[in-house]
């Protein structure tokens, strides 16, 4: 869990399995749109790839017009955050009048709210995850309709691959944080590159990994090695096999082609 989540949790109130909420957010609501702006979004490398859906651009053109890099705190893994528009309000760059124009693709945070979500490995290594809710005054969702439990808030707002491909790049944090523990070693520049390579630009790590043979030189099925180089969403789960591999010596899904048991 990070610094800013855990301070997130202890601000909100917590839910617990089967506390229910009610909730509507639509056009109709008096705030409608208030919560678009002056935020401090974090878009994940799954956010970032499904946002290009919508938009259809290159992941270093999408970068290049809406997004800060930043360095996650104490592990330096790179991080992006939504760009604020230089406008009064600092609107996202994405709402309209009409509502949020990458509404099919709109990131994980924007979809989890009002709740939010922390996770943390437990002691066998799965993940625990922790739901809080935003309960923010100008926010009129709350006045009127449906019950959801967080669970089926999630699926509601279809949180399951977001979910799952986001708790791959917390856990890779957890895993380098404790590793930079144990060694004292940090990433280095070029691994710090090669992240921001493999995580936020899988249209260019694609062509990387064609021309590198990188592929070659590990454990993998034919039909593994074509969904990674012609799918962006197979590339980036290659990509967190990659950087678990070569950043901590091993990983659950991936072996170098010399390794044996
Ligand atoms: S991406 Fe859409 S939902 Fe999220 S802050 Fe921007 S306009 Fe609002
Ligand atoms: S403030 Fe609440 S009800 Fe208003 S637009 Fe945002 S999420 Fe919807």
């Amino acid at each position: 869990m990070t610094d800013s989540s855990a301070q997130f949790l202890s601000e909100h109130q917590e839910l617990a399995p089967g506390d229910s909420f009610r909730f509507a957010c639509h056009p109709g609501v008096s705030c409608f749109g208030a919560c678009c702006s002056a935020l401090d979004l974090m878009i994940t490398p799954y956010d970032a790839l499904r946002l290009r859906h919508t938009t259809g651009q290159r992941a270093r053109e999408f970068i290049a017009l809406f997004a800060n890099l930043l360095a996650m705190p104490e592990v330096g893994l790179p991080m992006l955050h939504m760009r604020m528009l230089a406008d009064a309000r600092h609107h996202c760059p994405f709402m309209r009048d009409t509502g949020c124009a990458v509404y099919q693709d709109r990131p994980s945070a924007c979809r989890t709210y009002p709740l939010g979500r922390a996770t943390q490995r437990g002691p066998e290594g799965e993940v625990v995850e922790r739901v809080f809710m935003a309960r923010e005054a100008h926010c009129r969702g709350f006045d009127a309709g449906t019950d959801f439990d967080a669970g089926a808030w999630m699926h509601d707002q279809g949180l399951e691959p977001y979910n799952r491909a986001n708790d791959r790049y917390m856990a890779l944090a957890e895993d380098l944080r404790a590793f930079e523990t144990l060694t004292g070693q940090g990433m280095g520049q070029k691994q710090l590159g090669m992240a921001g390579l493999a995580l936020y630009q899988p249209d260019e790590f694609q062509p990387f990994l064609a021309q590198s043979g990188l592929m070659d030189r590990l454990e993998m099925t034919e039909t593994r090695k074509n969904d990674v180089l012609n799918d962006e969403e197979a590339c980036l789960d290659f990509g967190y096999d990659w950087l678990e591999l070569s950043l901590m010596g091993h990983t659950e899904h991936l072996r170098p082609k010399d390794q044996k048991g």
